[in-house]
């Protein structure tokens, strides 16, 4: 049976359509168009390659760092490649014209659908149709199926199916101020490629063809098994082999007017999955198992699975389709980059979409994807988790090699939880101190950890995992602290806050609030559990060594911990110093109404001032809601925001929330717009190098706790509602402590129906009044 793959489309407010070829937009295409299982993500660059593509593949976890300054994520061969020739005329945008173009990334259902009409150089017409999937069920395979219709012509066609293993990564260096002597003179200050792997293996099997590559610094192997078939027609194959490039071509003669099935099914395994000597039969094996079903038959599993995150992830805004339909981009972005299956790979900061930050992974997995995850998957968010528990001991090397005790996560990570931030920027003028300075990081982390838990009271994970890495990280903390004799407090010196223009400071009050909140937790549930499960705690406190004397030390210097605060003008510090520095407003603002940097100051010199990157202060009072009361909270937000230039896209969506939480509700809306059409719209500029997933999660909270007002306050659910009056609704749920909770939200009521297996209660709190939700029964509370 043939399959029109047209109509395998979801309905139009589930795609993203790209109807033209431009050549401005063709690398931000690639991004927006990635297809990944969190397993691997491949962009969507053209299959048969065109001119400055930026073609990528990324296999979550596989790190290398040889012939390249800075750790990369690898990128590895692209198993979507696949070209047509006709009568040894290649289809292309550079030999053909091109009479239509078509694409189109179905979010509903996970892939990348394309139709191009080729005219070449002969006048032959041909009709090319394509979709392409990372299998969400067996997420080891992969394929491409191409139609294809000869319309005014009848002759041969060759259709070419590589493992390219030639790939690299694009580099631009250096990231040292000084040449180093082993960097050669041609690639200093240019773009480089960085080559990662090396060939293994290669050749024929009983199913197609296989190509194994090695990373050639760090252990990894990669295999990868690929089968090319035509469905119809009598079809001359043949395989080639040139070392780590290697191709499947099939050459038939076509008739005018019939339509040719074409499909490359392939798998990929890495020593990370299976033994090394076992890849080659278990990515053999997959192969064949996935061959004995049909194309319908391999993409209905993959669909299922699509159908079942939906299911998890669904939130609809009602009223705004052009808002909701940026949220499911963003939710589809956030459903291809994690793994629910991997323990030891996490998110980098452009998910598995580009090389930008090279698949380093920051505070914003904690900070603006957890949340997602653990409200809707929490599967997943457990996975995510359990990379920072078992990278732990190099957070403890990192302590250590610092002279401090206990746990310190770095401000980047790999493979490793080794500190991987690059010392300086790309042109060489300038150090980076994130990775020395932004210590935050590791309360973030405790964050993650502790969100988690309340939410989903998983408490199995707490004591075996959580507490471990809360005690730890405690320890480095108390170390870290310093104590200032004369003022009889405690400190933290020379670090960096979130916010980023500021690179040395005193008393950042971020991360002295954290850290002061993270001894405080650990306190608090040495207590709980010494009463709960006194003997699953001796367990853990023999295994760390731990003495409820080291325990009471942290609550001692929690409590003096150092916070500027301005009594009079209730303001928040941002640090020691911050409120003496110049005050330059900003008076311009771009058409978007974000800021534009005032005359004279840019990024290198804004530390001279009181203008932010993004938010610190404001941050907290998010991360905290318990601290601050309402009062200062509005002053704080007024002064802050108009301070604030947003010059990283993790920005926005907490301008949003707090916008929303002290009564700026028209600003609120310009900065979730700004948050939610990052990508699409590219307002950063640098969509190329990848996603801006953090803002894809800061999108989604903006939503949750932004409009809907979700927060967990004492360990209970709150909701402050406030809707744009453009909007009818929000619609979603989440899954709390085990129940799924089914929310709405109009413009004058809430609506909750909770879902309990154990048919439960909940009390939950709307504009500060308690609500009872009863067991499987809607409650409708007004909250204006
Ligand atoms: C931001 C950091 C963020 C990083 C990666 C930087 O520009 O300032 O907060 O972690 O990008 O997204």
């Amino acid at each position: 049976m043939t399959t029109h793959l047209k109509s395998l489309l979801s309905p139009k407010d589930w795609l993203i359509e790209e109807t033209e070829f431009d050549k401005n937009k063709l690398n931000v295409y690639e991004t927006i168009f990635t297809v990944g299982n969190g397993y691997l993500g491949t962009r969507g660059s053209l299959e048969e390659g065109h001119l400055a593509g930026l073609p990528g593949t990324y296999i979550n976890g596989v790190f290398d760092h040889f012939d390249s300054f800075i750790i990369d994520l690898v990128n590895a061969p692209d198993w979507s490649e696949l070209s047509i020739w006709v009568e040894g005329e290649k289809l292309s945008w550079h030999t053909c014209s091109v009479l239509e173009h078509y694409r189109t990334l179905d979010m509903k259902q996970g892939f990348l659908y394309r139709t191009t009409r080729f005219k070449d150089r002969k006048g032959r017409i041909t009709n090319y149709e394509s979709i392409r999937y990372a299998n969400f069920k067996n997420k080891n395979q992969f394929e491409i199926k191409v139609n294809i219709t000869p319309e005014n012509y009848s002759g041969t066609i060759k259709v070419m199916a590589p493992i390219n293993g030639r790939v690299f990564n694009l580099d631009l260096e250096p990231a040292y101020k000084e040449k180093p002597t082993f960097i050669p003179e041609v690639q200093w200050g240019k773009w480089t490629k960085s080559k990662h792997l090396g060939f293994v293996d290669s050749g024929n099997t009983e199913t197609g063809i296989f190509l194994e590559l090695k990373t050639l610094e760090r252990p990894y192997h990669v295999i990868y098994n690929s089968n090319l078939s035509v469905k119809n027609g009598e079809v001359k194959t043949s395989n080639q082999f040139d070392y780590e490039n290697i191709c499947q071509q099939a050459e038939f003669e076509a008739t005018v007017g019939t339509l040719y099935e074409i499909e490359k099914v392939t798998t990929v395994f890495t020593s990370r999955d299976a033994k090394k000597t076992q890849l080659k039969s278990a990515s053999e094996k997959l192969l064949k198992e996935s061959l004995k079903l049909n194309f319908e038959g391999r993409f209905k599993l993959h669909q299922r699975v699509w159908q079942q995150k939906w299911e998890e992830s669904a939130i609809n805004i009602v009223g705004d389709a052009k808002a909701n339909h940026a949220l499911k981009f963003n939710i589809y972005h956030l459903l291809i980059c994690a793994n629910e299956q991997d323990y030891k790979a996490n998110i980098g900061a452009k998910s598995l979409s580009g090389e930008g930050y090279k698949g380093h992974v920051f505070w914003d997995t904690e900070i603006f994807l957890l949340p997602f995850y653990i409200f809707t998957q929490p599967e997943t968010a457990k996975a995510l988790i359990m990379y920072r528990y078992n990278t732990m001991n190099d957070a403890k090397q990192y302590a250590k090699d610092n002279g401090y005790e206990g746990a310190r996560f770095a401000w980047e990570a790999t493979d490793t939880g080794l500190e991987a931030t690059p010392p300086w920027t790309a042109d060489g003028a300038n150090r980076i101190w994130c990775g020395e300075r932004e210590l935050h990081i590791t309360s973030a982390v405790v964050f993650g950890v502790l969100s988690y838990y309340q939410i989903t009271k998983d408490i199995d994970f707490f004591l075996s995992y959580g507490l471990e890495i809360l005690f730890e990280t405690s320890r480095f903390w108390n170390s870290r602290l310093e104590f200032n004799k004369k003022e009889d407090r405690y400190e933290l010196n020379d670090v960096e806050g979130p916010d980023e223009f500021h690179e040395l400071v005193n008393n950042n009050v971020y991360t002295n609030w954290l850290t002061k909140w993270s001894l405080e937790q650990s306190f608090k549930f040495y207590n709980e559990f010494l009463e709960k499960q006194p003997e699953k705690l001796k367990i853990l406190l023999s295994k760390l060594n731990l003495t409820a004397n080291e325990v009471a030390k942290w609550q001692n210097k929690a409590s003096k911990i150092y916070i500027p605060f301005d009594e009079e003008k209730k303001l928040v510090e941002e640090f020691e110093g911050y409120f003496k520095l110049k005050e330059i407003p900003i008076t311009v603002w771009d058409e978007n109404a974000m800021p534009v940097y005032p005359k004279g100051y840019d990024h290198s010199n804004c530390h001279e001032t009181t203008l932010l990157k993004q938010p610190d202060v404001l941050m907290l009072m998010y991360l905290l809601p318990d601290v601050f009361s309402n009062e200062i909270k509005k002053i704080n937000y007024t002064y802050y925001e108009q301070r604030t230039m947003h010059k990283s896209s993790l920005s926005p969506s907490i301008h949003t929330i707090m916008g929303i939480e002290t009564g700026n509700y028209e600003r609120a809306f310009q900065y979730f717009e700004r948050s939610a059409y990052v990508d699409l719209v590219d307002n950063q500029g640098n969509t190329n190098w990848g996603m801006h997933i953090a803002s894809a999660g800061g999108t989604w909270q903006a939503v949750v706790n932004g409009f809907a007002g979700l927060r967990v306050k004492n360990g209970q659910l709150t909701f402050k509602p406030w809707l744009p009056k453009s909007w009818e609704s929000i619609v979603f749920k989440i899954k709390w402590q085990g129940d799924e909770i089914q929310i709405i939200v109009n413009l004058e009521d809430i609506q909750f129906d909770l879902n309990s297996l154990s048919e439960k209660n909940l009390t939950i709190e709307v504009n500060g009044k308690e609500v009872l939700l009863s067991s499987n029964k809607k409650t409708t509370v007004f909250y204006h």
